[in-house]
């Protein structure tokens, strides 16, 4: 870490979300599904090692995968990769407790491992805290108030600077000096809610504290959430035409959003192809690509018509469980089973309980705190498709819940099959930067359209009734 960096480190202003727990509970479940990024520094406290006279499991395996080449043009997030096993659990997992920890101590293990689930995002009047829910500890709200954790996450905002200036580092690309000394500009400085609805920073906020605050409160009294999703939109749709009509965001203190998220919604078949769609990306391919070490770090790849031969040929799985999901919206996922979304969706269940209100109030505002649902957290999405990217995250997690309770022939969601829902959508949530350009660009304009999911939002609130 520069010195400069250091002192910013020093200097910051943390911004804290309330009433949000987190400390780890060592159950190794986050260590799943990733393919962890290395930076050299990190590579080179690890490589030598000789893993394999330490422990059986580690003997005669490639533990990681190197993709420097792919780094140095830009195509890949790190130059080294630890190299997931075939269940998708990172090699180092050993008894559900990392062996890197164990044997050489925290400080020893990759950067990424040791800042995770927090997530810091600077803007203009401060870092904002976000928390990654692919951690039971964080899903489940378990262990003491952030609030009260200052310190502790100062140290880890410190870490973070300095695992991603030695990552900066690697690259010469990213450390090339150019003429200007001037620091970069924030990328707050501008806020996008839409095409052609920008506005400062110093507007943004106020549609920031009306959102925090609504949602804040929705959490607190454990409103009903189909009503808050309703309305949480209508506040971003509302901030939206005053930022296009060119007007202070300021009048959105006053705003009281006049819905509720009653009818029967009728969501047409291009509504239910899009949440499938979501659906597999978030919940289905990840499954897929544990399996073959080739879809790892492919992000940043083009599409060419012979990398698509490529994968059609060699991915005959993966084609089969797109078309599957999307087309005839039968979903599978190892060690979970099928799920049906459409009847999912149709599936008469028993009303939210107020824990199931909270959960979802909660992930939502901790999300919205944390600033990672749109710009360079979120592949550069506007607020309105980051906003739309959330909605979508709380459909496929309700169908999921809907699709266990349906295979148990029960009315009762289980607030279980949501924690699990969550904490496999928040990983892919996390890692939205690092799908392929041709994916991310459906999705941009999938999540563009104002009241994407609406119709089956309301179709879902119709059928959690009395
Ligand atoms: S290196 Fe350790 S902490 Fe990181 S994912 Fe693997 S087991 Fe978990």
């Amino acid at each position: 870490m520069t010195d400069k960096e250091a002192q910013k480190a020093d200097d910051l202003k943390l911004l804290i979300p309330e009433e949000i727990r987190y400390n780890c509970q060592g159950c190794g479940r986050c260590c799943s599904g990733w393919s962890v990024g290395l930076s050299e520094a990190d590579y080179s406290r690890v490589k030598d090692v000789d893993w394999g006279s330490l422990h059986p499991d580690l003997a005669n395996k490639e533990l990681f995968i190197h993709r420097q080449d792919q780094f140095k043009q830009g195509l890949a997030q790190y130059p080294h990769f630890t190299k997931p096993r075939k269940d998708g659990t990172c090699p180092f997992l050993i008894d559900g407790l990392c062996f890197i920890h164990g044997h050489m101590g925290e400080e020893q293990k990759p950067g990424t491992c040791q800042i995770f689930p927090y997530s810091y995002v600077e803007t203009p009047t401060g870092i904002y805290m976000g928390l990654a829910y692919n951690s039971m500890a964080s899903v489940r709200n378990i262990g003491e108030l952030l609030t009260d954790q200052e310190e502790k996450l100062k140290g880890y905002f410190r870490k973070t600077v300095h695992h991603l200036s030695a990552r900066a580092a690697d690259r010469p690309a990213d450390t090339a000096t150019g003429a200007s000394t001037e620091p970069p500009a924030n990328p707050f400085d501008e806020v996008d809610f839409a095409a052609g609805a920008s506005v400062p920073w110093s507007e943004f906020l106020y549609f920031d504290a009306r959102l925090t605050g609504f949602l804040k409160q929705a959490m607190d009294e454990k409103r009903n959430f189909f009503d808050v999703l309703v309305q949480a939109e209508e506040i971003v749709l509302r901030a939206t035409r005053l930022a296009r009509e060119g007007k202070s965001l300021a009048e959105l203190a006053d705003y009281q959003p006049d819905v509720t998220a009653s009818g029967a919604g009728n969501p047409s078949g291009t509504d239910v192809s899009i949440i499938a769609m979501i659906y597999y990306l978030y919940l289905v391919y990840p499954t897929v690509r544990s399996s073959y070490e080739e879809l790892w770090q492919i992000q940043g790849q083009s599409f060419s018509p012979r990398s698509i031969m490529m994968i059609a040929k060699k991915f005959g799985h993966l084609a089969g469980t797109g078309i599957s999901t999307i087309l005839f919206k039968k979903a599978e996922i190892p060690q979970i089973g099928a799920n049906d979304l459409s009847k999912s969706l149709n599936y008469k269940v028993e009303p939210l309980s107020p824990e199931m209100n909270e959960l979802f109030c909660r992930w939502l505002y901790v999300k919205i705190f944390g600033k990672t649902y749109f710009g360079p957290a979120a592949a550069g999405y506007s607020v309105v498709s980051g906003f739309n990217s959330l909605v979508a995250c709380f459909v496929c997690a309700l169908l999921f819940a809907k699709g266990e309770a349906m295979k148990r022939g029960e009315k009762e969601l289980k607030i279980a099959d949501l924690y699990e829902a969550y904490w496999r959508l928040d990983r892919e949530f996390l890692t939205v930067t690092q799908i392929l350009p041709q994916v991310s660009a459906a999705l941009s304009i999938a999540y563009s359209i104002p009241r994407m999911a609406r119709r089956v939002v309301l179709a879902l609130a119709n059928n959690a009734r009395d």
